[in-house]
């Protein structure tokens, strides 16, 4: 069953998601070449709880990271350990945290260095779809018609959406009812009724939309080896519209002043 958030609830996922969002500034302030993905994932914890916050991955089903690192051809889950991060690598930071018994989930492809051209349009039309699903969380809409307006504009591009993982509900749990696919029919699905909370999140892979589960358990990675890119928001219908609950303001802010833009 779907749980629909008061105003008040959602004030306070509000404040979960926002102290995602300013741990992957401070994520973003960090990552370079040399660096490895464990040494990000300290800075990621420490920051959480400076902050008053617990970091909602680690210990979930036994995972051992604050963040997930994903890199390149690895789409989603990666375990932060020694890989040095090096130029020309996309990074997918996901990241959850919960504040006063709430969770916010929120996550973000960080280029780093010199990214190849065509992987940076990757990124660029990634979030783009991301932000056409968010425009179709609004009163009277079907969940299909977020995960339509997801599927069509990857797919305009010729990438390949993801299909064995999905966004999800969020509240006194990470992952609550209902499943927010990337994909699907327009009209279909449950009605978005005022309250909800989801968190929205297309993996978009360049090539193939087929993907491999790592030995390690976690990793996702493509299956023709190409990159992929992952970006969410925590969204409420609030109003009869969406309210973007996380934020990409304060990464965006670092990513300008290091002359990246997506
Ligand atoms: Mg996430
Ligand atoms: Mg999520």
């Amino acid at each position: 069953m779907i749980q629909l958030k008061t105003q008040e609830e959602i004030e306070l996922i509000r404040q979960s998601s926002l102290l995602v969002g300013k741990t992957l500034a401070e994520v973003a302030r960090h990552i370079r070449p040399g660096v490895t993905t464990l040494h990000i994932d300290g800075i990621a914890e420490t920051f959480i709880r400076d902050h008053g916050g617990v970091p909602a991955f680690k210990g979930f089903h036994g995972f051992t990271g604050t963040l997930c690192t994903s890199v390149n051809a690895e789409v989603v889950h990666g375990i932060p350990g020694k890989y040095e991060i090096k130029d020309g690598d996309v990074v997918s930071v996901d990241c959850g945290v919960i504040l006063n018994g709430w969770y916010g989930d929120s996550a973000y492809t960080i280029p780093v260095g010199e990214v190849k051209p065509e992987v940076l349009t990757l990124l660029r039309v990634t979030k783009e779809s991301l932000y056409k699903g968010i425009e179709k969380v609004a009163a009277g809409n079907r969940l299909g018609d977020v995960s339509e307006a997801i599927q069509s504009h990857a797919e305009k591009h010729g990438y390949g959406v993801v299909r064995e993982l999905v966004g999800h509900g969020i509240g006194r749990n990470l992952h609550e009812p209902p499943e927010v696919p990337n994909f699907g029919r327009r009209g279909s699905g449950p009605k978005l009724a005022e309250g909800l909370v989801i968190a929205i999140e297309p993996m978009i892979n360049m090539g193939t939309k087929s993907v491999r589960h790592e030995r390690d358990g976690w990793t996702i990675t493509t299956a023709d080896g190409k990159p992929s890119a992952h970006y969410e928001h925590t969204v409420a219908l609030l109003g009869g519209k969406a309210e973007i609950l996380s934020s990409f303001e304060e990464i965006e802010q670092v990513l300008k002043e290091q002359k990246i833009e997506i």
